[in-house]
């Protein structure tokens, strides 16, 4: 990793405040921080956007929007400037091949609650889009409703040659107050209700890990994961059990926003707030790629200590498999 890869520096990018879907409970359109910003589409603009983002020394790109395969030109832009990176979409509309990064693409259940959640019938298109791309990882994103629905969508994805990871519904504090009653709705806040909500419980929590382990020991489908992120995530108590003091901030969460790891809104202005999801409440947040980027965070911090060290490594592989989409840098992530 050292010789190849490393420093990763990374940075996030909202390419585009457009979506073609309306899903319930949308983290990006739960807020006001996505307002009052005129996407930057112009070429010029963003060839040199992203070529003074490598001089500063980024070199690995969280790229989403709304949804980026909607302005996919900025991708292949970027994708001359930052060697690594991954692309969060919903793979209604295929990436060109042009674009080197990792896909990951959001799966919001088996097909009929997808369906139901997303306000669309997408998992066709979005496994004609991508079945057998080495670049691709679906996404299942967990909530409330959808636990049982593991086995199908792991069957959905070992029948198109696709590997498949885990995200967690993290509830915002707009969506909160919507389930309690106490907010307006709209069309991302529409059909959840106090009774029927997509916020994981612990025993949602419980019975999603036990379903993942069993997964994680089916050599059919290709999961991306591990025992050891199974069981930290799962842990009722959660990722971030303490706070800043006087605020709502996660002390020690590795994706809080700094002069290195920026988050830029759509106009490629840098962003103020917390974190790239600063709608999300940290003492309940799960989100998949802050959460392996806080793990292995803490991992490196201890790896010096005797056991430690094999325990970061995993953690590593793990995080290499998911997030970089580069064969030789994967041979050598995954030797023994
Ligand atoms: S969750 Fe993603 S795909 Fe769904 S509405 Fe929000 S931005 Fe669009
Ligand atoms: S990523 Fe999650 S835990 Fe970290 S600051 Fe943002 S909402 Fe809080």
């Amino acid at each position: 990793m050292r010789e190849r890869a490393l420093p990763l520096r990374p940075s996030q990018y909202d390419l585009t405040s457009r979506c073609n879907l309306r899903c319930e409970g949308c983290l990006y359109f739960s807020g006001n921080d996505y307002l009052g910003h005129v996407d930057a589409d112009e070429g010029g603009g963003v060839e040199r956007f992203f070529a003074a983002e490598a001089a500063r020394g980024v070199r690995y790109g969280y790229f989403s929007g709304a949804e980026p395969s909607l302005v996919q030109h900025k991708l292949v832009i970027a994708a001359r400037h930052l060697p690594y990176g991954v692309v969060f979409t919903n793979g209604i509309q295929r990436i060109s091949a042009e674009v080197p990064y990792r896909i990951h693409v959001s799966v919001w259940g088996g097909a009929a609650t997808d369906k139901a959640l997303r306000g669309a019938d997408v998992q066709q298109k979005q496994v004609r889009n991508y079945r057998g791309d080495p670049r691709a990882v679906f996404v299942m994103t967990l909530n409330a409703r959808n636990i049982d629905e593991i086995g199908e969508v792991a069957a959905m994805c070992a029948d198109n040659d696709l590997a498949l990871t885990f995200n967690h519904y993290s509830p915002t504090a707009r969506y909160s107050r919507f389930i309690q009653g106490e907010g307006p709705g709209d069309r991302y806040h529409a059909i959840s209700s106090a009774a029927d909500n997509l916020v994981l419980q612990p025993v949602h929590l419980a019975r999603a890990h036990d379903a993942i382990a069993r997964l994680m020991d089916d050599a059919t489908c290709k999961v991306v994961y591990s025992h050891e992120y199974n069981a930290l995530i799962h842990d009722p108590a959660g990722l971030y059990p303490e706070l800043l003091p006087g605020s709502d901030v996660a002390a020690d969460c590795a994706v809080r926003l700094t002069n290195a790891l920026r988050h830029y809104n759509t106009d490629f202005s840098a962003s103020s707030e917390k974190c790239c999801t600063p709608n999300v409440d940290c003492r309940s947040c799960r989100l998949y790629a802050q959460s392996y980027a806080t793990v292995l965070a803490r991992a490196t911090r201890s790896l010096r200590r005797p056991q430690e060290l094999a325990r970061a490594i995993r953690m590593w592989r793990v995080w290499c498999a998911l997030f970089l989409n580069d064969d030789g840098l994967a041979a050598v992530a995954s030797a023994p």
